[in-house]
């Protein structure tokens, strides 16, 4: 089939986005879906974090490429040896997708899955095979799996999670990063106990789900850390009963101060070393970082060695909410759909493929916490 996607040829271009185009709006050709595939109407999709680090070139990927990892639509067409998925089904699509073979998956580890991530780094579906081409020249790459960007995007079945109808698209679209990442951060990889103390360094779409998670895992103290303090109401709003603007010089010590010596779990969501310093020094003894946000290729930071081990912290990645998106998306649908996850207040604001650039260059200045894509209205 021929539809509209938002094709990608290079990274790194200049900003602002608007005018250096690093997505460029064409028509392209859908194949499949194959054996194991799954044909999506693309209803909504995030613009997220990660999607601007592509576009900034901090990590490579195979070009040219169709966007979009965080998305949802409806399933219109199974291929063969699809049994769990029909027609008419809403989905969310999830960057997480584990063969379900290979000993992390058995282990309820899916984005550790090492196949599964090669087929991602080489731009093809969990399946191996490559869906788009772009007319007479040549094939595009796959991003994430996924390719949300698009207005139907041929996935495989285990990067796509039934759910509920109730919960509208644009909703559901935040459900396979943003809110399984940062609900994930709290439930599956810091366990969140009732009565500890939380702080969250980086209060975008993942963070603010942080926040929310922390409240309803019973947390005492959720300080919400940002340097953008235009952030802080909808923080509170969510379920902070703090917040710092990072840039104080004695940020540290007010976290320190509030928390009687520093927090039980620090979760760092920037991705920025600075943040994961200051991560450090606001975890309490015997408190633990989680880093959720994800750095540059090659990037390194420092841990003061001696602290490390004598105040026995830990140091713990979270990597999509280190969960199995299968049982945790629904888990976090029905949390949303009894108004204890409220992940709504996370959209901010409707956008068609014309205004897909210039939304990266929103997206940078973090005035907007989730803009989504509507890849029909426009
Ligand atoms: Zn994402
Ligand atoms: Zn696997």
């Amino acid at each position: 089939m021929r539809m509209t996607a938002a094709v990608m040829y290079e990274q790194g271009l200049p900003t602002p986005f608007a005018e250096s185009k690093p997505f460029r709006i064409e028509v392209v050709e859908l194949d499949g879906p194959g054996q194991g595939e799954v044909l999506v109407e693309v209803r909504a999709a995030g613009l997220c974090h990660s999607d601007l680090s592509v576009v900034e070139g901090l990590r490579k990927r195979p070009l040219p490429v169709v966007g979009g990892h965080e998305g949802a639509g409806i399933v219109r067409e199974v291929g063969a040896g699809v049994t769990t998925l029909a027609p008419g089904d809403h989905v969310a699509m999830a960057a997480v997708a584990g063969c379900g073979q290979c000993r992390a998956c058995r282990s309820g580890r899916p984005g550790l899955c090492q196949a599964v991530s090669a087929a991602r780094g080489e731009g093809l579906l969990a399946t191996g095979a490559r869906r788009l081409r772009l007319g007479d020249q040549g094939r595009l790459n796959h991003y994430s799996g996924i390719s949300a960007f698009a207005q139907y995007a041929v996935v495989a079945p285990q990067s796509l999670v039934k759910i509920d109808p109730a919960v509208p698209m644009d909703v559901a679209a935040l459900f396979g990063c943003a809110v399984v990442t940062g609900a994930g951060a709290v439930f599956n990889s810091a366990k969140v106990k009732p009565g500890a103390t939380v702080a969250v360094i980086g209060l975008g779409g993942v963070g603010l789900t942080s926040v929310m998670a922390a409240r309803e895992a019973g947390a005492s103290q959720i300080i919400g850390i940002d340097v953008l303090p235009e952030k802080f109401d909808l923080a509170r709003a969510v379920g902070a009963t703090h917040c710092i603007d990072a840039r104080d010089p004695d940020a540290v010590e007010q976290v320190r101060e509030l928390t009687n010596g520093g927090v039980d779990h620090a979760f760092e969501i920037s991705g920025s070393p600075a943040a994961l310093g200051m991560a450090q020094a606001i975890a309490a003894r015997g408190g633990e970082v989680v880093g959720v946000g994800i750095g540059r290729t090659a990037e390194t930071f420092t841990v003061p060695h001696l602290n490390w081990v004598s105040e026995e912290r830990v140091l713990r990645g979270s990597f999509m909410g280190g969960g199995v998106p299968q049982q945790d998306i629904p888990a976090y649908a029905d949390m949303y759909l009894r108004g204890r996850l409220p992940v709504d207040k996370l959209r901010s604001e409707h956008i068609g493929f014309d205004q897909l650039n210039k939304g990266f260059d929103q997206l940078r200045s973090g005035a907007v916490v989730r803009q989504i894509l509507l890849p029909h209205e426009f």
